[in-house]
């Protein structure tokens, strides 16, 4: 599971893992990144759950909570796809996991 070392999807040098731009052809390296579904669950239960604390509680409620669910959920993201590993590269203009 742990792993050192990324390999580079674009020019397949292995780069140190904690680089922010690989070596090989300075795509950027991007740790913790979560999947684009991830942010639409978030901030579908966002304003979901925002709603219901909204008619419980009010409109004051609903404002207050929208932020701290999002924040809390990015968060959890964060944590839950941490050996996520992701390159960008401007040149090959592509998007590739690992
Ligand atoms: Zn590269």
């Amino acid at each position: 599971m742990e792993n050192n070392t990324i390999k580079c999807p674009f020019c397949l040098k292995e780069s140190q893992r904690g680089v922010h731009v690989c070596t090989g052809c300075m795509a950027t390296v991007l740790y913790g990144t979560f999947p684009g579904w991830y942010a639409f669950v978030v901030i579908l239960l966002t304003f979901g759950l925002s709603i219901l604390i909204g008619m419980s509680t009010g409109m004051a409620g609903a404002t207050i909570s929208l932020p701290i669910i999002a924040a809390v959920g990015f968060v959890a993201g964060k944590a839950i796809f941490s050996d996520n590993v992701v390159l960008r590269c401007f040149l090959n203009q592509g998007l590739k996991t690992k």
